[in-house]
């Protein structure tokens, strides 16, 4: 049988592309190997979302094709796509575009028929570019599973590569969304985090009655879903019907995450970001009002050119002021081709690290504080690992917690009271199963 193993760099969205893609080469006949194993063919699904990210891809692909001269090397998405000349030379069989993933499987069946010529499939966006579903048969976790039902971003922010890597913003049409989900409860799945590249624009290439909130509304339908999770919001696309699905719809988990990027307005606004700090507070407490104890996790991007002192502690009074339940930090990275690489004052990498270490120190300070608002309180997990006498899974807030295995099996909802925490997660004990994993 010809051999594939897979590696994925950046989003939950090239995560679930390449579980997709996967299962189209298994049900082609392919059998999937370890990405350190010898095999026939190797695809590295690539993201050019940094220069670092970028670079790895392209290091790992000339790595993988100069360590496996007869295999043929696929590397596909962001990269090739924005910057095609430098993964030209990385000297690999085969180069694939971010919207042209679902024929890779043919491409590959293709050329090892005929391996006379490297071949390159990279299709420039154009205003009707479709969303393309690689495959609606994929596998994550054992319980959870990630449901891309979004992709592209019109909003070209200063700093960002992704609409030029990613393209105009398309969706997934309603019903099939609602389709796939009835496939994933169908196959045992608990929980779907709804993914996409600019997820709350879900809809608006669609009809004006389509939004992400009638989304949310239309999946929690489906018998048998558990828990419906959000991937990554934009604060401007927080709507008042999205905020009554936090109110109202006990299959929404209780967590969001709302990229920040900065505290201060002056950095805000020379991003292009489209809200202020007043404004961003104001959602944050919106939300809070719609679902209390609601997880709020965002993004932070330190090194902004041109960010002062005074404008990073701003970011830091805003932070400790909002009490988010986790942090990611970036250091910005210039991007060619992005209006943010041609602004002047671009910051040295030594600012960059220290503003980084500050806040990532700041995002445990607060991660600790929001797991220990939790002690003493009953909350749901849904079991997903368990190792030696312990068993771990996610609370709807998406707090990490450890249970006494005792307590229930990989895909059972449980009813634990928390008893400590700690800035990584929590520790419960057990008070009763909600609802047994039935597989
Ligand atoms: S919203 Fe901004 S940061 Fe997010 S993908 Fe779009 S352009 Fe990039």
């Amino acid at each position: 049988m010809t051999t594939v193993g897979f590696h994925t760099l950046g989003c939950k969205v090239n995560q679930q592309e390449t579980g997709a893609l996967a299962a189209r080469f298994q049900v082609a006949g392919f059998q999937e190997v370890s990405f350190t194993e010898r095999a026939d063919v190797y695809v590295i699904n690539s993201c050019a979302v940094t220069g670092e990210a970028e670079r790895k891809s392209l290091s790992l692909a000339r790595r993988q094709k100069r360590r496996y001269s007869e295999a043929i090397v696929v590397l596909a998405g962001c990269c090739p796509q924005v910057s095609l000349e430098k993964a030209t030379e990385a000297g690999v069989d085969l180069l694939v575009g971010s919207n042209d993933k679902a024929k890779i499987v043919e491409l590959v069946t293709e050329q090892l028929q005929d391996r006379s010529t490297a071949v390159t499939l990279v299709t420039p966006w154009s205003s009707d570019t479709p969303f393309e579903v690689i495959s609606e048969d994929f596998s994550s976790s054992r319980v959870r599973a990630t449901l891309k039902v979004q992709d592209g971003c019109d909003q070209y922010c200063a700093y960002c590569i992704i609409p030029y890597a990613r393209g105009r913003e398309r969706s997934l049409p309603l019903s099939a969304s609602v389709e796939q989900v009835r496939g994933l409860v169908a196959q045992g799945f608990r929980e779907i985090v709804l993914s996409g590249i600019h997820l709350g624009a879900y809809g608006r290439d669609l009809t004006q009655a389509t939004s992400l909130a009638n989304l949310i509304a239309a999946l929690s339908a489906v018998e048998g879903l558990q828990r419906l999770r959000l991937g990554s919001v934009e604060p401007n696309d927080i709507t008042a019907p999205l905020l009554q699905q936090f109110r109202e719809n006990r299959k929404l988990c209780a967590h969001i995450h709302l990229p920040l990027q900065s505290g201060s307005n002056g950095v805000l606004s020379r991003m292009g970001r489209r809200y202020t700090a007043e404004e961003y507070l104001a959602v944050v407490n919106s939300l809070r009002e719609a679902r209390p104890n609601i997880g709020i996790t965002t993004d932070i991007m330190v090194g902004f050119p041109g960010e002062s002192e005074a404008e990073f502690e701003e970011t830091i009074a805003l932070v400790s002021r909002i009490g988010f339940s986790r942090l990611h930090v970036f250091r910005y990275s210039r991007r060619d081709g992005t209006p943010a690489a041609a602004m002047p004052v671009q910051i040295s990498a030594a600012v960059k690290t220290k503003r980084a270490a500050t806040l990532q120190a700041e995002s445990l300070v607060e991660a600790l504080k929001f797991n220990r608002g939790l002690i003493g309180r009953q909350i749901e997990v849904l079991v997903e690992s368990s190792e030696g006498d312990e068993c771990a899974g996610y609370t709807t807030s998406y707090v990490k917690a450890y249970l006494p295995l005792s307590v229930g099996t990989i895909g059972d909802i449980v009813t634990v009271r928390v008893i400590s925490a700690t800035s990584l997660g929590v520790k419960a004990a057990g008070v009763r199963c909600v609802e047994q994993n039935i597989q």
